[in-house]
């Protein structure tokens, strides 16, 4: 294997995930290894990873990390030959709910991830092991770029990764020292933003290519208003920004063979899939009618996925025949407002709570569209799992739900080449416009099937996302 590459994130499904960055780090490495790079990734050691990779092995010590006591290196494998290292820290990452959980010793908790990674980089794993590059996800390690900077010798290469820009890690400048951050790190460039010090900022100045996760996105957050006050950097750095869209894992999201559906199919057989509606139905506690349009909902519920617009038109969905299956958690305003909304209309709007994987599964296999509002997405993975699972995506056109749906307009649908329906504007009405047009063409159940069919056969498979990451690390290094 030529190239060396550690990944370091908060996330890796499935031993901890909260969102797609999680489902990210499940296939990326893996994909990454089908093309000769030897791709290894460094979590942190929360219960849950740790119960799930086993003890590993001790590598490296540090006394005391970033002032919460001592962390030890492990280095463990997973079922597939996949090499993962894990900070093991108890006073920073055991006994949390998740990755995130906030608490005085955030900050530290993840600047001792990022300083772990930037050691593991330049010094090696401690067993032999020296990557050629780091490729840091999203703010949580964003510190890493920076550590590599700031450490004598030659500077370690690296790629930083935003997976979503409305999350940046803006802390107290006081804490800079506790950081282990010298203090020309706090400046204009570097890790000041608005008098806070950024971590995601810090990435972003101090890493040697940017990406994001898709080309649309990549774009927006260059121009004003899109990158959350960091336009102005994402432009300047513009030459060194890549938009790279993410991937669905063929193996775990695949309708043919996925164990928490009641039936499993196909798009030749795609009739079977109505068995996975009525359960689904029954499931939620919906009336079992074939006829009413199921939308489904998989999704944070947090205002950037645009799910008030659609809680704002369930009335008139409703009204229309139609039905909504979602599944979220989060903002307790949405929470309460779809709760409100499944209470007004029983039989029309069912609800599951909480993180739910199986049932994630059988609302892309039994809904017949899927919502996906979002006001910013960076790259959304809902709606390239529906276009799999052959629910129709209903998506606002920005980021990559722009770069991944074909709008079903009377000429793509002639062309054999529309996916799923897009609106523009983030308001009710643009949403609802979407959705009667998608209700108008449900009824015709030929074009139906063939929309789905089109979707079905759309190859968002990890491995052409992965040769374009395999080729930024040539760049990075050389
Ligand atoms: P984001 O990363 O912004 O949350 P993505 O669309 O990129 O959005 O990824 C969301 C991932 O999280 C998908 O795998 C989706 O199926 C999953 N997901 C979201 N909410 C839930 C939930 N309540 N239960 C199970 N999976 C969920």
């Amino acid at each position: 294997m030529s190239l060396r590459v550690l990944l370091a994130a908060p996330e890796c499904f499935p031993y901890v995930k909260v969102g797609g960055l999680g489902d990210v780090l499940g296939a990326l490495p893996q994909a990454l290894r089908g093309l000769g790079v030897d791709a290894r990734v460094l979590l942190p050691g929360l219960d849950a990873v740790l119960n799930g990779l086993g003890p590993g092995t001790c590598l490296r010590t540090w006394p005391d990390l970033l002032g919460g006591g001592e962390a030890r290196l492990l280095r463990a494998q997973d079922g597939a030959g996949l090499t993962f290292y894990l900070l093991d820290q108890p006073a920073f990452f055991r006994g949390l709910t998740g990755p995130y959980e906030d608490g005085p010793d955030l900050p530290r908790r993840f600047a001792a991830l990022a300083w772990a990674a930037a050691a593991v980089a330049r010094e090696g794993d401690g067993g032999g092991w020296h990557p050629d590059a780091l490729h840091a996800h999203d703010w949580t390690v964003g510190l890493a770029p920076a550590y590599l900077a700031f450490a004598p010798g030659p500077r370690v290469p690296s790629l930083m990764t935003i997976h979503n820009l409305a999350f940046q890690g803006r802390f107290d400048p006081a804490l800079r020292a506790e950081l282990w951050l010298p203090p020309e790190a706090y400046a204009l460039e570097g890790a000041e933003f608005h008098g806070t010090l950024s971590f995601l900022k810090a990435g972003l100045h101090y890493a040697t290519r940017l990406s994001t996760v898709s080309p649309t996105y990549a774009r927006e957050i260059q121009a004003p208003g899109g990158g959350f006050g960091l336009e102005g950097l994402l432009a300047w750095r513009g030459h060194d920004l890549t938009g790279i869209l993410n991937g669905v894992d063929r193996a775990l999201w695949n309708p043919a063979t996925d164990p928490h559906l009641a039936t499993r199919y196909e798009a030749s057989s795609l009739p079977s899939r109505a068995t996975n509606k009525t359960a689904l139905q029954a499931e939620l506690g919906l009336a079992p009618e074939p006829g009413a349009t199921l939308l489904g909902v998989v999704s944070r519920l947090d205002p950037h996925k645009g799910l008030d617009l659609l809680l704002a038109c369930l009335d008139g969905w409703v009204a229309s025949g139609g039905q909504l299956a979602l599944l979220g958690s989060g903002d307790s305003g949405l929470e309460a407002g779809f709760r409100d909304a499944a209470a007004r209309h029983p039989g029309r709007v069912g609800m599951g709570q909480g993180y739910n994987e199986g049932l994630a599964h059988r609302i892309f296999a039994g809904a017949d569209l899927v919502a996906v509002p979002s006001r910013m997405e960076p790259c959304g993975l809902t709606q390239l799992y529906a276009l799999r699972y052959g629910a129709v995506p209903v998506v606002r056109r920005t980021g990559g739900l722009a770069d991944t749906v074909v709008d079903a307009t009377p000429e793509a649908l002639d062309a054999g080449t529309a996916t799923g329906f897009g609106f523009d504007a983030p308001e009710p009405w643009a949403l609802e416009q979407a959705l009667c047009r998608a209700q108008a063409l449900f009824a015709d159940v030929e074009s139906w099937a063939a929309l789905q069919r089109t979707g079905m056969a759309q190859d968002f498979g990890w491995e052409a996302s992965a040769k374009q990451y395999a080729a930024l690390y040539r760049k990075l290094i050389s």
